[in-house]
């Protein structure tokens, strides 16, 4: 049993008495590039770090939840059977409760639970711990009421808690990351045709090594600008007369004819990055990984100018991150706050946290959290 297993079987004697039925575990996850584009029936190449959430299950004779994490030992959240449904449960329990309430959509007989998290994803650092915490509970949940759900069933159902329970908008990349993800490989994930394949991703081999920047800025803003991106993509997917930005034939073209300004950068962020990503995908299936640093900042220039979501914090971790010897850099999730990623010699790293760190320090702002992260195991 691994450790973080261990902590969740734990946290689950002392909170509920005697031992689970289950352990699962899901990762968080780095999206290396193609960022906006998962709602957009575009590319993503996402792969996941070690850090892990765990979630301990067994039934138990009431109908409903029993819910504690790590996160807040001493609390157990409990959820009437009644009350699994979308908008009667919020907080952090609406995670475990909207998977639980997906599950039981498919017509599954899912009977009354008890559930210990223990996670060491850090939260709202755009690594994804939502997706963890959705996944492994799925995961879990499904296994003790006797049914199997493949990979992309699981992703699916634990995208829908998350857009319908907890009522955050998301694409489907974190779901299918922290499903699918193997260890050693990134994720080539075309969200349109729902095809994925498994690259060998191996900076080490190459003296690299990719650095995650947490700037622990979480904008409180983040969600409702999600959400009106999203819309924003609809908008002009409309206006060009398909279902989805990345339906579109010839994006160039497509551009001409948005005449809103707005709506134009954000297609045009979505198409350069669909295109990015692809290259990267060519990349890296053709050879070494260091020529991709240069796409890794031209998708945070989109994003930054063209999507307008990435903030002062994100530019400067990546702006520092250039200016210390990284390949390439860029935000990494949704934006707003959260997490840069750096691509970076190993020789240099230290550099590049000295003097982020004291970028950081010079600017006011709270010590960002850095390290280094291997494409580590999806959901297990
Ligand atoms: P991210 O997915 O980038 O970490 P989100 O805002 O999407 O950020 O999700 C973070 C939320 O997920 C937290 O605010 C909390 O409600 C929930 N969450 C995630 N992991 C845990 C955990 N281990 N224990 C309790 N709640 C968690
Ligand atoms: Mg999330």
């Amino acid at each position: 049993m691994s450790t973080g297993d261990a902590a969740a079987t734990t946290l689950f004697a002392d909170t509920f008495g005697g031992a689970p039925q289950v352990v699962r575990s899901a990762p968080g996850r780095v999206n290396l590039i193609g960022e906006h584009t998962d709602y957009n029936g575009g590319p993503v190449l996402p792969f996941a770090i070690d850090d892990r959430t765990h979630v301990a299950a067994r039934i138990c004779s009431t109908p409903g939840l029993s819910v504690v994490s790590s996160r807040a030992p001493g609390e157990v959240v409990t959820v009437d059977a009644a009350d699994l449904q979308p908008g009667l449960v919020s907080g952090w329990a609406a995670y475990v409760a909207g998977a639980v309430w997906a599950l039981a959509g498919t017509g599954a007989a899912v009977p009354g639970l008890e559930v210990a998290v223990h996670s060491t994803v850090p939260i709202g650092a755009g690594l994804s711990s939502s997706a963890a915490l959705e996944c492994a509970t799925l995961a879990a949940s499904a296994m003790v009421a006797g049914v199997e759900l493949d990979a992309d069933t699981l992703a699916r159902l634990a995208q829908r808690a998350e857009n319908d329970f907890v009522g955050m908008p998301c694409g489907l990349m974190d779901q299918m990351a922290v499903t699918a993800c193997r260890e050693g490989s990134v994720l080539y994930f075309e969200t349109g045709p729902g095809t994925i394949r498994h690259l060998p991703f191996d900076p080490a081999a190459e003296g690299l090594e990719v650095l995650v920047i947490d700037t622990r800025a979480h904008h409180a803003l983040a969600d409702g600008e999600y959400a009106e991106r999203r819309r924003s993509c609809e908008k002009a997917a409309a206006l060009l007369g398909v279902g989805l930005l990345n339906e579109v034939s010839d994006p160039a073209g497509a551009l001409d004819r948005l005449d809103d300004d707005v709506l134009r950068r954000r297609a045009r962020h979505v198409f350069t990055e669909s295109a990015r990503t692809r290259e990267v995908v060519r990349m890296l299936a053709a050879g070494p990984v260091a020529p991709i640093g240069p796409l890794l900042t031209a998708s945070h220039v989109s994003l930054r100018d063209d999507f307008e979501v990435s903030c002062r914090e994100l530019d400067l971790a990546v702006d520092t991150a250039l200016g210390s010897g990284a390949l390439g850099a860029r935000m990494t999730g949704g934006g707003f706050g959260g997490s840069a990623i750096a691509l970076i010699p190993t020789d240099r790293a230290s550099v590049l946290v000295d003097r982020v760190r004291s970028a950081f320090a010079d600017a006011g702002l709270a010590a960002p959290a850095i390290r280094a992260v291997q494409p580590s195991a999806g959901l297990l």
